[in-house]
C-alpha cells in the first residue's frame, strides 16, 4: 500500500522524517485530511498540531506554530516558523508562556501587543495540550542530556 514521505522542517532543524499513512493538519482555512495520492497542494497552515497516523493505532503529534504544508507525489513537506515533536515540548514553559500570556492580554495592551499576545496564548495552550496528552497516554518523561 502506497504511504506518504512526511518531511517538517523549520529555518534550524528537520524536526521529523518519517512515513506515515495519513496526516492531518490544521490548515489556514480548516483542518486537512491528507492520505497517499492525495492531489497536489500547497497551503497554508495555522498555529496548531499535525497529527501522523501509522497503521489503524499509533499515531505522533507535532505542534506548529504556522507555516506552509506542500504535497506532491506522496510526499508532505511542511515548512514551519517553529515546530515540535510532543516529546520535545518543555510544558513548563509552555505554561509560563500561557501565564505571561493571560498577563498581557487582561493588562490591556495596545492593539498590537494584544494581538501577539492572543497569538502567544494559542500557541502555548496547543503546546500544553499536546505535552500533557503526552503525558496522559504514559509516555515515559523526556530524558534531557546535559
Ligand atoms: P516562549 O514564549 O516560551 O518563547 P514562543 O511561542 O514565543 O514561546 P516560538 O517563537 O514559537 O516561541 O518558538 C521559538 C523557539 O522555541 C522554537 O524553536 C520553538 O520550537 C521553541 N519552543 C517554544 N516553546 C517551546 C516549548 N514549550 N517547548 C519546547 N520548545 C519550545
Amino acid at each position: 500500500m502506497a504511504t506518504l514521505r512526511v518531511e517538517i522542517v523549520t529555518a534550524e532543524r528537520t524536526v521529523l522524517e518519517t512515513e506515515a499513512d495519513m496526516v492531518i493538519a490544521p490548515g489556514a482555512e480548516g483542518q486537512l485530511g491528507i492520505l497517499p495520492r492525495h492531489a497536489p497542494l500547497i497551503t497554508a497552515l495555522a498555529p496548531g498540531a499535525i497529527r501522523l497516523k501509522h497503521g489503524a493505532a499509533e499515531e505522533e503529534t507535532i505542534v506548529v506554530s504556522g507555516g506552509f504544508l506542500e504535497v506532491r507525489n506522496n510526499r508532505v513537506i511542511i515548512l514551519a516558523d517553529a515546530a515540535e515533536r510532543d516529546d520535545e515540548i518543555d510544558i513548563a514553559r509552555a505554561e509560563e508562556a500561557v501565564t505571561l500570556a493571560r498577563e498581557r492580554i487582561q493588562s490591556r495592551a495596545s492593539a498590537v501587543d494584544l494581538e501577539r499576545a492572543v497569538q502567544s496564548l494559542h500557541r502555548a495552550q496547543v503546546r500544553v495540550k499536546v505535552a500533557r496528552r503526552r503525558r496522559t497516554a504514559g509516555a515515559p518523561p523526556v530524558s534531557r542530556g546535559g
